[in-house]
């Protein structure tokens, strides 16, 4: 059984969705969790939810592609925890549409809060982790930040690039005992896929060998074993959570 006791995480974008279900794998296996968000409100009833399972939470408010809120996200959060072990870049968005129609904010904004907010999150939170000698940095990506995807230049783009400083940053921190991995989810139920039709989702599952979407839980159960020390020996991989539909 993973215990998380006495450890301290940060999951940007926890509001709601995918991270929402990380903010509490975390918690049920001991862990305090802070939730950032967009979204004051969605964020303060995760926290409460957290509190809920006897953990001490903060809800904090902020734009993760903003670098005064990330500063000030950190900030709180180091006030009220102390320490942090375990960051989560999980906040993310889409913008679809086909590359000569793409606006150009269309494609800033994807990168700004899917890639920038990654390294914003990793500079603040480089420094007490490597004073500490230890941590654990999983970034969430996508399948189609490895396969590409008609439709997403942008997001494919911010996944892809995202992947790349997962790497990077792997190499950067192996010596300080920092694991840097990432999380690359196929399609899973969520509100990003609820937008889909169900001639979409039909031809989704089509491609999948397990011919079903994932769930948000298929995705924390993942970031459960990389921000423990059951993944210790393990730093600058894609762990796909798909169904098999990249391998
Ligand atoms: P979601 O339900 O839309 O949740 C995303 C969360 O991020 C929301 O709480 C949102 O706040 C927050 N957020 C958006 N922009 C933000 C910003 N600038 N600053 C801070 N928080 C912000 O999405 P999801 O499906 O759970 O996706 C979570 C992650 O998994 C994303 O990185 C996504 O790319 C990735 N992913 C999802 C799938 C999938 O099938 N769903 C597949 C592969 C990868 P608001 O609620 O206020 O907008």
């Amino acid at each position: 059984m993973i215990d998380l006791s006495s450890k301290s995480a940060l999951v940007t974008g926890g509001g709601r969705g995918i991270g929402k279900e990380i903010a509490m794998a975390l918690a049920k296996a001991g862990c305090d969790v802070a939730i950032s968000d967009i979204d004051l409100q969605t964020a303060q009833a995760t926290a409460s939810e957290l509190e809920g399972l006897g953990r001490k939470s903060l809800a904090i408010k902020g734009d993760v592609s903003n670098a005064a809120d990330v500063e000030a996200m950190f900030a709180s959060f180091i006030e009220k925890f102390g320490k942090i072990d375990i960051l989560v870049n999980n906040a993310g968005i889409t913008r679809d549409g086909l590359l000569v129609r793409m606006k150009e904010a269309d494609w800033d904004l994807v990168l700004n809060v899917n890639l920038k907010s990654a390294f914003l999150c990793c500079r603040e939170a480089a420094r007490p982790m490597m004073k500490a000698r230890g941590g654990k940095i999983i970034n969430i990506a996508s399948v189609v930040g490895l396969m590409g995807n008609a439709g997403q230049a942008n997001y494919s783009a911010s996944k892809a690039g995202l992947i790349g400083l997962t790497k990077t940053l792997a190499r950067e921190f192996a010596s300080r005992s920092i694991n840097v991995n990432a999380v690359a989810p196929g399609f899973i139920r969520t509100a990003m896929t609820d937008k889909l039709t169900d001639a979409e989702k039909g031809k989704l599952t089509g491609q999948i060998p397990m011919q079903t979407l994932g769930s948000p839980l298929d995705v924390a159960n993942a970031v459960l074993f990389l921000s423990s020390s059951l993944s210790d020996y393990i730093t600058g991989q894609v762990l796909t959570v798909d169904g098999g539909l990249v391998m």
